[in-house]
């Protein structure tokens, strides 16, 4: 990992996250019993911001992250925006 990269992803040293790795963060599909004790962690971090912040710019689609399943379900579909065709 590059330095710059090191010093865009510091904050992840005082990630809550970081002492429940017992809990599925960075699963394919985080919708699971553990979704509402991941929600818990993340309102008590002290980097919940920054990791929202992270999320976005990085485009992350996948895992449990600043409060909330990343998964692809939760991007929107053509239908959903749409309408179903035909
Ligand atoms: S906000 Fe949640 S996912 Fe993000 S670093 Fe904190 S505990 Fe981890």
């Amino acid at each position: 990992m590059s330095p710059q990269r090191l010093d865009a992803v510091a904050w992840m040293d005082d990630a809550a996250c970081a002492s429940r790795t017992d809990l599925p963060w960075l699963g394919d599909d985080a919708r699971t019993h553990a979704t509402k004790t991941m929600a818990a962690i993340c309102r008590t971090c002290l980097v919940l911001d920054q990791c929202e912040a992270f999320v976005r710019a990085d485009g992350i689609v996948g895992g449990f992250w600043a409060g909330r399943d990343r998964g692809p379900a939760l991007i929107p579909t053509q239908a959903d925006l749409f309408g179903q065709a035909g």
